[in-house]
This record gives C-alpha cells, structure tokens and sequence, in this order.
C-alpha cells in the first residue's frame, strides 16, 4: 500500500482532477490510498466568506461556481451534484449563523473550512468512478481520524492509528481506491476540527505510519526538494534524499515543500515520504528518509531568508553579572516579540527577529540593562546538512563569503544537527547563495 497527497494546486479544475487520475491509474497496482486538499484556493476563500459574513453579507458565490463548474467540465452524474449542493447549502445556513450572532470561534472556522475538503473528494471520487476506478470517498472522521479539541491546530489521537488502519486497509485490499479529505478531524464530543494550514500533507504521513504504508507520496509542482531557491540559482536541482530532520527544517525555512510537522508520524515508524512532481511524473523526486545511504555529501540545500533584523545587546554591567540573559529574553517576552537566531559571548548577545516588528518600545527597555544596536535589513544564509561535518561546511562557506568580500556578521551552529546559519546583508544574499551552490553542489 502507498500513500498519495495531492494538494490544492493539483486539484484545482476539472483539467487537473483528469491529469491526477491517469496519475493515479498508473499506480494502482500499489495500491494507493488518496489524500486530497480543497480545490485551489478554496481555503482561503472559505474564509473570506467568513469575513464578509461577520460584515453582514452572504455569499458562497465563488465557492459555488469552482465546483459547480468543474462538475459540469467532468460530466459528473446528478448523484454528485446532488451531494455538492447539500454541503453548500449546509455551508449557506453557517455563514448565515455567523452573519447573525456576528461572531466566528476558532470552532465555527473549523468547520467552516472543513467544506473545502469534503467537497473535493467528492467530486474527485465521482470523476475517478466516471473513468473506471473503483473508487470511495470517505470524510476524515469515518477514516477513523479523531483529534483533541484545540480548533485550528488540532493533534490526531494516538488511539486513531489503529481505527485508520482498521478502515483503510480492508478497503484497500479489497480493491478500492479510498479518497480521504486532508487537514480535518473530528473530536471527541464530534465538533470538526482541523490540523493547521497546509494539515493534509500531516493527514497523509498519519495515514501512512498507521498503515505501515511502502510510501508516503506528496505530489507537488517542483520536482522534489531542491537544493536552492530556483529563482535565485538557475542550476539549482533536486536534493536525491534527505533525512526528517533535515526536511523538517528545510520546511521551518520558508523551502515550502512540506508541513514542518508533517514529518513525525513517520519518523516513529520510519515511513519513507516521497515528493514528486505531478507536472512531471517519472522523475524520482525526494525521498526522505531516517538515515541517509552511502555518500550524500556534506550538504543537502542552501536557504535564504531576507528582511530580518539583527539587534546586539551589550551588558552595561560588570562581567561576571548573573541575570543578564534572563533580563534581555523577559524583555523580549514581555514585548511578545519572538527570536529566531542567538549567539552569546560573556557580555553581549545577538540576535534576529522578522522585520514586522516595532522595535522602538522593546529598545527602551533593553537599555536599562545594555547598550543597544539595531540593525536592519540582514538576510539569514542556512546550510541544512551534516553537521558533523561542520568544519568542512564552515570552511568552504566562510572561503565562499572572503572570496566575495563579504563579512560574515553573525553564526550560529548546534542547537540543531542539521544547520548551521549565518548572516550577512541582504543585498549580498542572492550572491552568497549562488557561491555556495556552486562550491557544494557544481565543483
Ligand atoms: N486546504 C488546507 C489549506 O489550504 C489544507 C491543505 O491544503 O493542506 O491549508
Ligand atoms: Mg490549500
């Protein structure tokens, strides 16, 4: 048995419902279970609706019509229809309710976007019968999903697994291809709930570990993970494999391939997960893995992030002075303002922060205890790889940034055992990038 996700973009019209089935078709000798995202940008609009209902105004128009269209583009029977129209009308009556009490709990905004899945599959399914798969869909909670109750980022119950493998694999070995909404769960008292955008890749890695699947595919638009951003580095190519942690990591930097945590339920069963391209079908994509065969190499990917802020904090005490850090950090709490990198030395800390934050109030309080310096427009250069290779990695990035005159302003490297990140100015990232991609991956 395999597991295979499609995403919103892969199910976006009734051309690319088409272009998934052959897809699919090609594979069902694997025996695949489906996990499908809402059409497109469903989610968002979902929840624009909502915002417009707590104005006072109704409308499911845009939702509708994306449907209702790609049923007529399919010539899906009337049977479909028929249970497309329930959902929207039941989606209808909500957003009335929201128009009304004008209110929307992170509880109704779970089951408010719980219709864009559950109308996907339907749909879905119905095509994949229309061509001769013997297809089923199946709303998460008769998967066997059940979470907690925290709405909006809710935790799949460890006692699920077995009612998920219990379901799905008797379907599957009886020929069926289940079709199972992503990203949605119901809890304990059956009030909807969901996993957090971007939850069905988590819904399929779910699926896979409780099943013990061969594989766990999510199928994309870019062919695999890369080892750069491709509009930075033109011969940027797809990483061969990576391990979980690396590809956890490469999620929490911006890479968007996978949901960071995505990643755990097969790590506890050692899954292989799989990005592949659906515009691109036979090439081997990604695989991710616990542990990483033969030769693989130093480094598996250079990330950028720009638009951050370095802030230096210097004690005005004397050296010696306990307090300091927990002064600097409860300053930083207090402000709510989270830190991202952190390197100290015996009387002063750096660190960054996303630029989105007003700093002005945050820099008064600091000054109390420290001399204070902001500096703004800085880039964070992270290098996801072995890092028990560390000396190597650090000798040919620090050669790389000499070589282009530029200074290194900040390291950090061993919190975490896949990376080791720097900084250096924005304008200068693209081009440290591209010396680091040459130097690790074109030598
Ligand atoms: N449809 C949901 C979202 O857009 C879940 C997903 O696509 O994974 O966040
Ligand atoms: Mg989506």
């Amino acid at each position: 048995m395999i597991v295979m996700k499609f995403g919103g973009s892969s199910v976006a019209n009734a051309e690319r419902i088409c272009y998934v089935t052959e897809i699919v078709r090609s594979l069902l000798n694997q025996k695949p279970v489906l996990v499908l995202s809402a059409m497109g940008d469903t989610t968002d609009h979902l929840l624009d609706a909502a915002d417009e209902a707590l104005k006072g105004h109704v409308s499911v128009e845009k939702i509708e019509n994306l449907h209702k269209q790609t049923i007529q583009d399919l010539q899906l029977d009337s049977q479909v229809l028929a249970e497309v129209d329930a959902l929207l009308a039941e989606l209808k009556s909500l957003l009335v309710g929201i128009s009304l009490i004008k209110e929307l709990t992170n509880r109704t905004k779970d089951y408010l976007v719980s219709f864009g899945e559950r109308l996907s599959i339907r749909i879905a399914a119905a095509y994949f019968r229309a061509a001769g798969i013997q297809a089923k869909a199946l709303d998460a909670w008769d998967a066997g999903f059940q979470s907690d109750a925290q709405y909006g980022q809710a935790e799949v119950l460890p006692e699920a697994w077995n009612r998920i493998a219990g379901t799905l694999i008797p379907l599957v070995e009886s020929g069926v291809l289940p079709v199972v909404t992503g990203f949605i769960a119901k809890d304990a008292q059956g009030n909807i709930t969901t996993l957090g955008r971007g939850g069905s890749d988590l819904s399929a890695t779910i699926i896979g570990a409780a099943c013990k699947a061969q594989e766990v595919q999510v199928w994309k638009d870019v062919d695999g993970i890369l080892t750069a951003d491709p509009r930075l580095v033109a011969s940027a190519r797809p990483v061969e494999a990576v391990t979980y942690e690396e590809a956890a990591e490469l999620a929490y930097f911006g890479a968007q391939v996978l949901h960071p945590r995505s990643m755990q339920p097969c790590i506890a069963t050692g899954t292989t997960v799989r990005v592949k391209n659906s515009y691109n079908p036979s090439a081997t994509g990604t695989k991710i893995v616990g542990k990483l065969e033969g030769n693989a190499g130093p480094v598996r990917a250079i990330t950028s992030k720009k638009n951050v802020t370095l802030v230096d904090i210097v004690s005005s005490r004397m050296l010696g002075q306990y307090g300091f850090l927990a002064g600097v950090f409860s300053a930083f709490s207090s402000h709510k303002i989270s830190v991202d990198m952190v390197a100290t030395s015996e009387v002063s800390i750096s660190l960054t922060l996303d630029a989105a934050h007003d700093l002005a109030a945050l820099k008064r309080d600091l000054e109390k205890i420290a001399s204070v310096t902001i500096k703004e427009k800085k880039a964070i250069i992270t290098i996801i790889g072995d890092v028990r290779r560390s000396s190597e990695i650090l000798e040919r990035s620090f050669g790389v940034c000499a070589s282009l005159g530029v200074q290194v302003q900040m390291v950090s490297q061993g919190a975490s055992k896949v990376n080791i990140s720097f900084i250096v100015d924005d304008a200068e990232a693209p081009r440290v990038v591209q010396g680091l991609h040459r130097a690790f991956f074109e030598a």
